[in-house]
């Protein structure tokens, strides 16, 4: 197993694979964004997506294999990724938006090739970010980066794409120029990435695609499938809390259900004194709950679903685990989580 190439790639395979393909939105670039509808005819449905953050390429795999590999007799619909640009990657995204192929050999060519072919709207010594048309570049990523004293710095930012290369050489599916993270400016000048927006009125075309498909289909339980730096090989899961205590026990059930199939299999869970942030609070091992008004930000899918609809969960692999073992985590998650969801219902 490995990761798709490109958005192309990964679309050719899903309409190959027999089952309905809906293309549910178009990025900037005109790639589009798929949901595929598989598994059986009971409702509620399934949902499951990945690819926010288009270094994480295993959460992708694992989704497309799950069109085919999960077994249920409910609906399930699948968005296997939700930043088709980020996915195509930083070289592709540069080249789109000058219109002629990049002279770029590797990262350490980007600082001197944005000067000579953007205009540089943040100079500084640890970074550069320069806009091309209506898109911008960085040489390094922004998160949180940016306080309210920096208000000049976003202003020509307000509202565009900046696309960050991805940060490690030896992430299986991430090379730097072959993938992009992709941050949002809003409006307002908030920094933020395609998992956010899910609750406000403005919001990239994808997300707003994500939130028409949930409407339509009224999933009972959701996935967001994510990978980490920072724990080497490890996984943990990201739960929510939810709107009534019915709820609640179906998704810590479900929680136990997926962490005692993850640690059958073999998988390690963080050190004991880790906590990815002070957002999180921890029940079991390898268990984190979100909640999403500690950390700010707005709603992601994952706490949108949770508020909209039922239980979810995402999951973070260690992006240093290799890309079957990552595939295989992600996969596990979603096989135990519906089982014990179904059982318990
Ligand atoms: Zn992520």
């Amino acid at each position: 197993m490995h990761s798709f190439q490109n958005n192309n790639k990964l679309v050719s395979h899903l309409e190959a694979s027999g089952h309905e393909v809906r293309r549910i939105a178009r990025a900037p670039d005109g790639s589009p964004v798929v949901a595929v509808r598989a598994g059986g005819a009971r409702e509620p449905a399934i949902f499951i997506s990945a690819g926010s953050h288009s270094t994480e390429q295993a959460g992708v795999s694992a989704a497309v294999q799950l069109i085919d590999a999960l077994q249920t007799e409910h609906q399930v619909w699948v968005i296997p990724t939700r930043d088709p640009m980020g996915m195509n990657g930083y070289r592709h995204v540069l080249e789109w938006a000058l219109g002629e192929p990049a002279d770029l050999a590797s990262r350490d060519d980007l600082e001197g090739f944005l000067r000579a072919r953007g205009e540089v709207v943040i100079d500084e010594e640890d970074v550069v970010v320069a806009t091309i048309n209506e898109f911008a570049f960085t040489t390094r990523n922004l998160l949180g980066r940016f306080k309210e004293s920096d208000a000049a710095l976003v202003e020509p930012l307000k509202g565009r794409r900046i696309f960050v290369p991805s940060g490690h050489e030896d992430v299986a599916g991430a090379a730097p120029l072959e993938r992009a993270y992709t941050l949002i400016v809003s409006p307002q000048g908030d920094v933020l990435h395609v998992n956010r927006f899910h609750d406000t009125a403005w919001a990239p075309a994808e997300v707003h695609a994500t939130r028409r498909l949930l409407a339509e289909i009224q999933p009972g339980i959701c996935f967001d499938l994510h990978e980490a730096m920072g724990i080497q090989d490890r996984y943990w899961l990201s739960a929510r809390k939810q709107r009534t205590g019915d709820l609640d026990e179906q998704e810590a059930h479900a929680a136990t259900a997926v962490i005692e199939r993850i640690a059958a299999w073999g998988a390690r869970f963080p050190e004991d004194e880790y906590l990815p942030g002070k957002f999180f609070t921890k029940s079991q091992p390898g268990v984190f709950w979100l909640d999403a008004l500690v950390r700010g930000e707005g709603l992601n899918l994952m706490d949108y679903a949770a508020r909209e609809y039922g239980i979810a969960f995402g999951t973070e692999m260690g992006m240093f685990g290799t890309f079957d073992d990552r595939v295989a985590m992600g996969m596990l998650t979603v096989q135990a989580a519906v089982e014990a969801w179904e059982a318990n219902r």
